[in-house]
């Protein structure tokens, strides 16, 4: 990519913009002789190998090997490309960037994320005007007061009011001449069926959602009344992921350090209630459950230890259960506050005060010992009590993955049930076998949110062989002369994707030399779903040659064969090394590839 921006500009930002300054509002860095050195924010790792020197103005990862300077840093981090991180660098320490030589489109291409910031901004001064003027805005302010918010808490978070009716965002975009792709992509804003569009927030109060270095990311938005849904958040947009965003991300953070806690909390008038009476180490979770980038990114840049707030023993229990594996496996100390039936943080803490919210601190409990203790309340200590306990906990405990924890757990419900600790081994053992067949499969295609998860190269790569796969299906429709080498190289062998094998065994039978005959062909197929991908196929619309056709073929059946090559090879080593759960895992997926054969 071209760099537009002057090679003395670029020195100048270099010299001014202080790595150590930049990372450390990202990562928690520890001084370590005249390094600093914190958790990798790019690789999963329990003890800090990530190294930023002042000195050199450099970072290096000794563990995934990661490096670079100040700009290689935000790009890598922020997800942005260079100039985008030139730009933000310069804005940051105030130096002037000559913006000339970038065309129109460079420009908008480079800086979507900073107009969608910039636009934000502009959005929550809208807000905040709505909130403090006019007529409409008065009934949102009483209902925050009534609530007990002072007003240095409303400036400070930026809270406004979204007024009634359905188009007072769009005025303010007209106004603003704000393009109508940025007006999307904020997402604030929603298409209408015919044209135009409308405000997604209507008589809401609107709270703005900070990241960790103060851009506004999205907003959320509430009901003053009872109506439903009494939460809207912005949709998901290139800067605002739920899965990773946390409310109050940018004032916990630096109280979170100093105290090595930060509290975690369900909801906006929570956080907002804790931070007026003084706690301000807490975050809150927009509207979705804690996910493993929660964790790692409160473990890296918050704090050591996580306190669960909860409203009530089942809410906690439900929370705990999920996200138990999730702390264990980030090396995160996290406990459950379980707070009186009937209060949430924020009711708690208006009626009791802050000492009275400390206190229940100080009574938070560990969460597998808070499963523990929740299982024995509810199932007794009777003996049928007891095997009910065990098997409640059978589960989390098999999710822990770190064997000492596990065993010191362990110890601690055989004591607590007065019950032979290796009965309890045994039973833990029972669910394991169980456990890795199923569990550690799903976790390996998903993450806990459901997404493919990118970290893994596997399920990449099988995703990959099927557009590969697609790719040759298509082309044997629009280049039959190709179909003999298919046959000749037994093509469809390899093939994974059982509804590809099944459209190319019949373009086999019935080969297309006319576009008129593709919709004879069609009749061919049985179900929908397999219409549905013929006619996919159909429509891909990729012009080749002969010579580009086996190109394709050859590439696709070489990489099947190192793949199998590799897979032979991990079984020899595992054999080798007597590791008999990964020898398992290694056949079985054998297995699978030759029933497809
Ligand atoms: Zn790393």
């Amino acid at each position: 990519m071209a760099i537009y921006i002057p090679e003395e500009k670029l020195s100048e930002i270099r010299n001014t913009a202080n790595i150590t300054d930049i990372i450390s509002e990202r990562v928690v860095l520890k001084k370590a002789g005249k390094d600093y050195v914190g958790l990798c924010p790019f690789h999963s790792e329990k003890t800090p190998s990530f190294t930023v020197s002042s000195v050199k103005q450099i970072f290096h990862c000794f563990g995934c090997g990661a490096g670079g300077d100040v700009f290689s840093f935000l790009m890598k981090h922020e997800g942005i490309g260079f100039s985008e991180a030139v730009q933000s660098l310069a804005r940051r320490y105030g130096i002037d960037l000559p913006e000339r030589n970038m065309s129109a489109s460079q420009k908008a291409a480079v800086s979507l994320r900073q107009q969608m910031f910039d636009l934000n901004r502009q959005v929550m001064a809208f807000f905040t005007d709505q909130l403090s003027g006019r007529s409409s805005g008065q009934k949102a302010m009483a209902y925050l007061e009534k609530r007990g918010f002072r007003q240095e808490i409303i400036t400070q978070f930026g809270l406004g009011f979204a007024p009634d009716g359905w188009d007072n965002l769009v005025r303010f975009y007209k106004k603003l001449n704000v393009s109508h792709s940025l007006a999307e992509n904020t997402g604030l804003i929603v298409p209408r069926k015919d044209s135009g569009f409308y405000d997604r927030f209507r008589n809401r109060v609107m709270f703005p959602i900070f990241d960790m270095t103060n851009q506004i990311i999205g907003f959320g938005g509430r009901v003053l009344d009872d109506s439903k849904p009494k939460y809207l958040n912005s949709p998901e947009t290139p800067i605002y992921h739920k899965s990773r965003s946390l409310y109050g991300a940018h004032t916990a953070k630096n109280k979170s350090r100093e105290t090595g806690n930060v509290y975690i909390v369900e909801g906006y008038f929570d956080l907002l209630a804790l931070y007026q009476h003084g706690v301000t180490n807490t975050v809150a979770t927009l509207g979705t459950s804690l996910t493993v980038e929660h964790v790692n990114a409160l473990r890296r840049g918050f704090a050591q230890k996580a306190f669960l707030v909860f409203d009530s023993d089942e809410a906690g229990l439900k929370a705990a259960r999920r996200s138990i594996s999730l702390f264990m496996n980030a090396s995160m100390d996290a406990a459950v506050i379980v707070l009186p039936k009937g209060y949430d943080p924020d009711s708690f803490i208006f009626e009791f005060g802050r000492e009275a919210f400390e206190k229940v601190s100080e009574k938070a409990i560990g969460m597998v010992e808070f499963l523990i203790e929740s299982s024995i309340k509810t199932n007794g200590l009777s003996m049928e009590g007891k095997v009910r306990v065990i098997s409640d906990l059978q589960q989390p405990l098999l999710e822990i993955n770190d064997n000492v924890a596990r065993s010191i757990y362990i110890k601690y419900l055989a004591e607590r049930l007065s019950v032979n600790e290796n009965a309890i081994i045994e039973k833990i053992k029972s669910g394991e076998k169980r456990f890795n067949q199923t569990t550690r499969q799903n976790n390996r295609l998903k993450d806990n949110d459901g997404q493919p998860s990118l970290s893994e190269s596997e399920p990449l790569i099988e995703s990959e062989m099927i557009k590969v796969e697609k790719q040759i299906v298509s082309m044997m429709l629009k280049s039959p002369e190709i179909l003999p080498e298919i046959k000749e190289r037994r093509v469809l062998d390899y093939f994974s994707d059982k509804r590809l094998i099944e459209i190319a065994k019949i373009v086999l039978e019935h080969p297309i030399y006319g576009d008129e005959e593709t919709p004879g062909l069609m009749n061919h197929l049985e179900s929908a779903d397999l219409k549905n991908m013929f006619a996919s196929l159909v429509i891909e619309d990729e012009c080749r040659d002969l010579n580009n056709c086996e190109q394709l073929l050859s590439q696709f059946i070489n990489g099947i064969e190192r793949r199998q090559n590799s897979l032979l090879s991990q079984i020899k080593s595992a054999q080798e090394s007597n590791d008999e759960e990964l020898l398992f895992e290694l056949l079985r997926k054998k297995q699978e590839q030759s029933v497809n054969r």
